[in-house]
Formats: structure tokens, C-alpha cells, sequence
């Protein structure tokens, strides 16, 4: 399966905890005002890896804690994503994903059961702060995702 992205960061620490691998997902229709990843809206921009490709691309990292999704909106390649998030889950990596869908509104998608953390909501740019952990705007949460599964509700994640 092909996922279409914008572009890859091997070693980020600012999108989640520790050293992580970001893979960029390229596409978004959310068009938030102030959104600093412009270039990731076209849904035919970027260019297209399979998810082998991405996968053997984060093993090769051996000092990373984890990968994390971002974009663009990841949730928008729901099935081929889906399919990556598990290899990488069943393999033992720690998963977060960025999203501008609220956690309500991304009830039902493939990839939910195989992340850790949901940091969900559009950026907005009335209550952007500086002082946020691994977010942007206040509106975003951290989303402990089993947990909430779980729950029914959502649980927060408490770093
Ligand atoms: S969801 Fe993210 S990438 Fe999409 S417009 Fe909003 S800030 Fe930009």
C-alpha cells in the first residue's frame, strides 16, 4: 500500500516525548487559519512511499522512542495508514498522531486502535499559545487513545 507524504523527519523532539520519527502526511481539507505546513494541503502534492518503505525507513533508527503522525491529516489515509500503524504497534513502538479532526469526529477510524496518544482539534489561531506541551493551540488535547477506547470518554494523557 502507498501512503502520500509531504515529507519525513528522522529525529524530532518536538512532536511527543524523546527522540521520534515524524512522517509528514501530505493532504489536509481542514485549511486552518495560521496553519504553519501550508504546503501539506494539496492532496496531490509530496510524493508517495509504501508503507514497507516507511516502515524498514524507522528501523533504521535504533535510538528513537517512537513514531509520530503528522501532516497534513494522517486520518485522511485511513486504511493504508492503518496498515503501517500496526506494523509499527506490533513491532513495539510507541505511536502518537496529530490530527484536525476532533476525537469525536475521528470515532470509527482503522487507525485509533493502534496509537498511544490523539493530539486532536484544528489549530486555531485565537487560542495559540507558546507554553503548551507538544501543541499549539489550547482547543488541541492530549489523548491518551486505550485509555479512552476503553473508557468510552476521553482520557487525558498526562505526560
Ligand atoms: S490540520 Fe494541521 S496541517 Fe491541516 S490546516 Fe490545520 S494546522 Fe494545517
Amino acid at each position: 500500500m502507498h501512503l502520500r507524504v509531504a515529507g519525513i523527519e528522522p529525529e524530532s523532539v518536538v512532536d511527543g516525548p524523546g527522540v521520534r520519527f515524524v512522517v509528514f502526511l501530505q493532504g489536509c481539507g481542514h485549511h486552518c487559519h495560521g496553519c504553519h505546513n501550508k504546503q501539506t494541503w494539496n492532496k496531490t502534492g509530496g510524493y508517495e512511499m509504501t508503507t514497507g518503505e516507511i516502515f524498514r525507513a524507522v528501523r533504521q533508527k535504533e535510538l528513537i522512542s517512537g513514531v509520530t503522525f503528522s501532516g497534513g491529516e494522517p486520518l485522511d489515509q485511513a486504511r493504508e495508514l492503518a496498515q503501517l500503524a500496526e506494523m509499527l504497534k506490533h513491532t513495539g513502538y510507541n505511536l502518537w498522531c496529530y490530527t484536525g479532526y476532533t476525537w469525536e469526529e475521528a470515532q470509527g477510524n482503522p487507525v485509533l486502535p493502534y496509537l498511544d496518544v490523539l493530539v486532536d482539534g484544528p489549530f486555531m489561531e485565537s487560542e495559540k499559545s507558546l507554553d503548551l506541551l507538544f501543541r499549539g493551540s489550547r482547543n488541541q488535547r492530549l489523548i491518551d487513545v486505550q485509555e479512552s477506547l476503553k473508557a468510552g470518554e476521553v482520557v487525558l494523557f498526562k505526560p
